[in-house]
């Protein structure tokens, strides 16, 4: 069942996704080598409560933890830890936030330190199709073109799509219908409307596009090792334009400052 929202409640997931956009702000801030995944997701749940709202991972399906935090080639679910970032690692953060009754939900992947060329273009690329999706999620469309755009541009770069993870509807739950793969066909698939909210969240493989999960029952990596990408905007689909609810802007001006 397709959930559509009015201005109200789309104000409601802004207001969520704006939260999610400074608390990855506030992550970026702290990473660098020397510093655990534990430490940046223990930052981000004390900044998103003293925000006023509760994390929206944390507990969800069991996930143990506020942010989502997948190293180099894990493609997403990373559970935070121990583990101590070095030189040359890429992370990917995802984070989710409830307040109001209604969910946000976005994700960035960040360098920590240096890292190669060959990954930071993996990087660009990732985020370059994802904003090539959220073009297309304008009233009329289906999901096949988002799909489309994002894969086309993926695939052209010689990277290529996880299949199994793909990106949803959002709202009063964090996973709503429809389901929004980033892979398609143009013209095929649900049709989109005005008032729908959806996660466009574009996994990309640098090597295969298949994966595996750990024993730990939630962190997925790549099968051949080699690393993987993930950005996540959440956006509402209207008349001609999409109607974008999270922002990078608040994370690029920290990265910025940091080079
Ligand atoms: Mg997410
Ligand atoms: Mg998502």
């Amino acid at each position: 069942m397709l959930v559509y929202k009015n201005q109200e409640e789309i104000e409601i997931i802004r207001r969520n996704n704006l939260l999610v956009s400074r608390t990855l702000a506030e992550v970026a801030k702290l990473i660098k080598p020397g510093v655990t995944t534990l430490e940046l997701d223990k930052r981000a749940e004390e900044f998103i409560r003293d925000h006023g709202a509760v994390p929206g991972f944390l507990g969800y399906g069991g996930f143990p933890n506020t942010l989502c935090t997948s190293v180099n080639d894990q493609v997403v679910h990373g559970i935070p830890s121990d583990y101590v970032l070095k030189d040359g690692d890429v992370v990917s953060i995802d984070c989710g936030t409830y307040m109001d009754g209604y969910y946000g939900d976005s994700a960035y992947t960040f360098p920590v330190g240096n890292v190669s060329d060959e990954v930071m273009q993996l990087l660009r690329t990732t985020k370059e199709s994802l904003l090539l999706g959220v073009e297309q999620a304008i009233e009329g469309n289906r999901v096949g073109d988002i799909g489309y755009a994002v894969q086309m541009h993926a695939e052209k770069a010689g990277y290529s799509v996880v299949r199994e993870m793909v990106g949803h509807g959002l709202g009063k739950d964090m996973h709503e219908a429809p389901e929004v793969p980033n892979y398609g066909r143009r013209g095929r698939g649900v049709k989109i409307k005005k008032g729908l909210v959806l996660c466009i969240e574009p996994m990309i493989n640098m090597g295969t596009k298949y994966i595996k999960q750990d024993s730990d029952g939630w962190t997925i990596r790549t099968l051949d090792g080699k690393p993987s990408a993930h950005y996540e905007l959440a956006v509402a689909v209207d008349k001609g334009k999409a109607d974008i609810l999270t922002t990078f802007e608040y994370i690029e001006e920290i990265l910025k400052k940091k080079v």
